[in-house]
């Protein structure tokens, strides 16, 4: 049997061999039929049952998980419950059984279907998420019609790995370590709920894979690898040899690493480094110091606006702050105010459709003309700001207008706050994120007006080398030692070092060994990154000696192409820190 290779997203990392699982998710297969109408009554009484059995069945699930790691995620749940509840769903459907005398399946797939075509045509990611609740809600109700068992995740004996189409994260919560090795899905992104569940709970994951399920049946070997979001069935022995090595490397590693926790990120001639972790959720905070990071580099706080029909309000966004500041203390935490458009997620309100979002009206240039969103959230981190070590963090500056337009209005707030009596840390530092090359260009000029740079190479790569970071065809060119990418991070560290401010990055090149090492010779001195590369970059940090970093940066500085460039730093590597080569 010919082995199968699929490229997905990278949701978890960690690498793991198994059999497969597929999970029965998908459709229920229903019949929609006309009914008599003496019927009718009958029919809204099953449907109003399997609703009811729905929600006992979702209540149930809520009360296992009030405890321990799933608590903070019961929101999903409750919002599954809701639906239940609502007239969207469950009134049109039984508006359909009477009005068409359908059945009560037909009728509610019908109800789902016209859901998802109003969904579709407002195109609004958030609302897009909406309907994926929806689909599921509504797919539950189905199996208890057709009383067809709802297939869970907890009553999987054996050790598996999972295949569905789509998990909800409600199935990610009852996933036993133990049991579930891991999971591939067809569906997802490395920011949906299940993506982001899959980490906090250490379990390796690729999603997005589109097709998996058709690829795969229950007990097939299958190697997932959850560290470059690859997923092959049927291995060949060559690769099962080859993957079951790097999984023991891999675990080493691990258990080397998690000695180093404790140790600090110094070279070994005595410099200091601050290695930290990008979160997204305020209960990631703990993960960060369990690897070992000091304090977080950037808090995505994009997640306080996605799954509601709301905007969060100043105490919302005070209190998730506050909440990251006082775990995170005495360490840093570098909020960055929110940062939607794009390729980002939708907020509730919605966005209109732009030709060329990435180049829209994103993350500040947003901010700046919804003031009623943007006030509330600065407002929200000022007053953290008197319970913890916060730094503002602003995302997409392009020029100055734009920054001193923004520190105005944080100075209105600030004033707004001290009439009122409320306490924020007068001294609070703001920070732009360096990821627009007209920012990198005039970085001597920001550099005067702010405490510290952080750049986002995720997106300085991409508008820099004009290549879509999320378009599959181009990805090949997406180079991190291109040489104007590496000029124009020289440009950036040079400006920093001149006003004497911070110098930072939070993209994820930081989070790479090799990157890592070049970019402490160019004068970083914050590297933010998911939390499970920082014992990596820890052990390369801990390895290195600061003049030969240096040396390194000024070599790969002069290569005229990234492969040279990377050739370059490879070479060094080896002959310099032999010991580190595995590692990178
Ligand atoms: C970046 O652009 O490098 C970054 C850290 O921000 P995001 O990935 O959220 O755009
Ligand atoms: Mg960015």
């Amino acid at each position: 049997m010919q082995e199968k290779i699929y490229k997905g997203i990278v949701a978890s990392p960690g690498i793991v061999i198994g059999r497969a699982y597929l999970l029965d998710r998908r459709k229920v297969v229903v019949a929609g039929r006309r009914i008599e109408a003496v019927s009718v009554d009958d029919e809204v009484k099953r449907f109003k049952n399997a609703v009811e059995i729905s929600a006992v069945q979702l209540k149930e699930l809520k009360k296992r998980f009030t405890k321990g790691l799933g608590k903070s995620h019961l929101y999903i749940l409750e919002t599954h419950i809701m639906l239940l509840e609502d007239k969207m769903l469950v009134d049109s459907t039984v508006k359909r059984i009477k009005d068409s005398h359908l059945n009560a399946e037909g009728a509610l797939k019908d109800t789902i279907n016209a859901i998802g075509v109003k969904f579709d045509l407002i195109e609004d990611e958030y609302l897009r998420e909406r309907k994926h609740d929806v689909e599921q809600v509504g797919e539950r109700i189905l199996r208890n019609l057709v009383g067809h068992k709802q297939e869970s995740l907890a009553d999987i004996k054996d050790e598996a790995i999972i295949i569905a189409h789509d998990l909800a994260p409600s199935d990610t919560l009852m996933m036993r370590k133990d049991k579930i090795l891991g999971f591939a899905t067809d569906a997802g992104s490395r920011t949906s709920h299940t993506a982001i569940l899959a980490r906090s709970l250490g379990i390796p994951a690729t999603v997005g894979l589109e097709n998996i399920t058709e690829a795969v049946k229950t007990g097939d070997v299958v190697i997932l690898d959850g560290i470059h979001g690859v997923v092959i069935v049927d291995p060949d022995e060559e690769t099962f040899l080859d993957y079951l090595k790097k999984q023991r490397k891999y675990k080493y590693f691990e258990q080397e690493l998690e000695k180093l926790r404790m140790l600090p990120a110094e070279t070994l001639d005595g410099h200091v480094v601050h290695l930290q972790g990008n979160i997204e959720l305020p209960e990631e905070v703990a993960s960060v110091a369990d690897h070992g990071g000091t304090g977080i580099g950037l808090y995505r706080t994009e997640f306080l606006f996605m799954n509601r029909q709301t905007l969060p309000t100043e105490e919302e966004h005070y209190n998730a702050y506050r909440h990251v500041a006082e775990k995170a203390w005495p360490h840093e935490v570098v909020i960055r105010t929110l940062d939607v458009g794009g390729d980002k997620i939708g907020i509730p309100g919605g966005f209109e459709k732009e030709a060329n979002p990435t180049l829209g009206l994103r993350a500040i240039r947003f901010c700046l003309q919804k003031l009623d969103i943007f006030r509330p959230q600065l407002r929200g981190i000022l007053r953290a700001s008197a319970h913890g070590n916060i730094k503002i963090l602003i995302p997409m500056i392009s020029g100055l207008p734009e920054l001193y337009e923004t520190k105005k209005i944080i100075e209105d707030m600030k004033a707004e706050l001290r009439s009122e009596g409320k306490v924020f840390n007068e001294g609070v530092e703001i920070g732009v994120m360096i990821e627009i090359p007209s920012a990198a260009l005039i970085s001597d000029l920001l550099a005067r007006e702010v405490s510290f740079f952080s750049v986002g190479t995720n997106d300085l790569i991409q508008y820099t080398l004009a290549i879509d970071r999320q378009n599959e065809h181009v990805a090949y060119m997406y180079e991190p030692l291109d040489p104007a990418v590496l000029r124009l991070l020289r440009r950036v560290s040079d400006a920093a070092h001149q006003e004497n401010i911070t110098l930072a990055m939070c993209g994820e090149m930081a989070g790479d060994p090799l990157y890592a090492t070049i970019l402490l010779g160019m004068g970083f001195q914050h590297l933010s990154m998911n939390v499970a590369s920082i014992p990596w970059v820890k052990k390369v940090v801990r390895s290195v000696r600061m003049q030969d970093a240096v040396e390194l940066a000024g070599l790969v500085m002069q290569q005229p192409t990234a492969a040279l460039a990377r050739k370059t730093a490879e070479g060094f590597i080896e002959e310099r820190f032999p010991e580190l080569v595995a590692e990178m």
